[in-house]
């Protein structure tokens, strides 16, 4: 057990629409699990998003990132909204989220897609292909395609217009990104598939080199390697074959979304924004969902989901984050369901109440 003077700063970001609602679910669950692990957590809520951009008039205020940056690890809710969504690009709720990232130098997403038992029948497979599905996408966040230069607009010699965009990778951001991966397979079953475009990308083949030379540092973590296509193939054929998988922004941006409709339930799940030393971000990886804003109808598990990668990847309190996923599960069990995940014989609930029944689960477990 954690010593009883350990103690956490955790900055909370409640945000917009649903995220308020979802976060002072999570919040709780955060205080109950640290109290039974016999640690202090203190936490600092702070604005952001469009609650941000109507309070002070930018979406992350200095003092909303300087709290992050010092904090032992941020929680966000979610941020965004129709109100918002004609504001110029500098006043959009959305900007603020990526100087977030920025200001916190997080360049590894990792995105879980667990199939639960409880909500198999949710999952866009056969039930025997999405049964027991347990993978995680460590996507790099920061570099690729996606920032690359040059690109731009232009004219090629014929007079045709023509758009341009550049994939480059610098072997050091392959390699952080890599170790994280590793690291992450490590805290799992200990597989790591690397997916590349390596037979044709040459940004791909450095990648490819850089991950295998690193792979002798971590003798205890299974490395196999896979083209993009027949990764995007494999996924929806067989995606119990995985564990870990690591891969370049583009390839992980599609990969990720594609691996979360395995699930079927965004309402379930969490997401982890880390970087190499500082602190990491942690957020469900659903948006404000306005359309159920304010009606306590969100489903918090993926926030609570989130709180749990907070306390694992972020703090290293792997027992507190098994404490609050064994009690998401047990909660399920019980037979509680919210709008997004209910179906016929369960116990449909709003936010608040599925809140408390976890903190039961909690307790019912010490
Ligand atoms: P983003 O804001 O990231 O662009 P989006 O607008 O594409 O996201 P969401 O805000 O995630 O999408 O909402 C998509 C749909 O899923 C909506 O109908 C919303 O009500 C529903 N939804 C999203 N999150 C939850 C949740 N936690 N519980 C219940 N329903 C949800
Ligand atoms: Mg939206």
């Amino acid at each position: 057990a954690s010593s009883p003077s350990k103690s956490y700063n955790i900055t909370l970001l409640p945000g917009d629409g649903i995220g308020p609602e979802v976060i002072s679910v999570a919040k709780n669950a955060l205080q109950l699990v640290a109290s039974i692990e016999g640690f202090e957590v203190a936490f600092e809520e702070m604005p952001m998003g469009g609650a941000a951009l109507d309070a002070v008039g930018v979406p992350l205020p200095d003092e909303t990132l300087n709290s992050a940056k010092k904090s032992d690890a941020t929680l966000l809710g979610a941020i965004g909204g129709y109100k918002w969504d004609k504001n110029e690009k500098h006043l959009k709720p959305e900007t603020g989220l990526l100087q977030l990232r920025e200001g916190l130098q997080v360049f590894a997403n990792l995105r879980p897609a667990t199939v639960l038992p409880q909500l198999v029948d949710a999952s866009t497979l056969k039930k025997e292909v999405a049964e027991g599905v347990d993978l995680m996408v460590v996507r790099e966040l920061t570099g690729g395609i996606y920032f690359g230069k040059p690109r731009g607009f232009s004219t090629d010699e014929n007079g045709q217009e023509i758009g341009f965009n550049t994939e480059v990778y610098a072997a050091y951001e392959i390699e952080r990104i890599a170790r994280i991966a590793f690291e992450t397979a490590r805290k799992r079953r200990g597989k790591l598939c690397s997916v590349d475009k390596a037979n044709v990308l040459e940004a791909s083949m450095l990648w490819r080199k850089i991950v295998t030379a690193l792979a002798s540092e971590y003798p205890d973590v299974e490395l196999s390697h896979m083209y993009v296509d027949n990764a995007a193939m494999q996924l929806v054929r067989n995606p119990k074959q995985f564990d870990t998988i690591v891969t370049n922004n583009i390839f992980g941006d599609i990969l990720s979304d594609e691996a979360s409709m395995i699930t079927g339930s965004i309402g379930m799940l969490p997401s982890a924004s880390l970087g190499a030393a500082g602190p990491g971000l942690f957020e469900p990886i659903h948006g404000s969902a306005p359309d159920i804003a304010g009606q306590d109808k969100a489903n918090p598990l993926a926030t609570m989901l989130s709180a749990a990668m907070l306390l694992k990847y972020g703090l290293g309190e792997e027992k507190a984050a098994q404490r609050i996923e064994a009690a998401v599960l047990d909660t399920l069990n019980r037979g509680f369901r919210t709008g997004d995940i209910h179906s016929a014989g369960h116990k449909l609930v709003g936010c608040k109440e599925m809140g408390e029944e976890v903190l039961k689960s909690i307790d019912s477990k010490t």
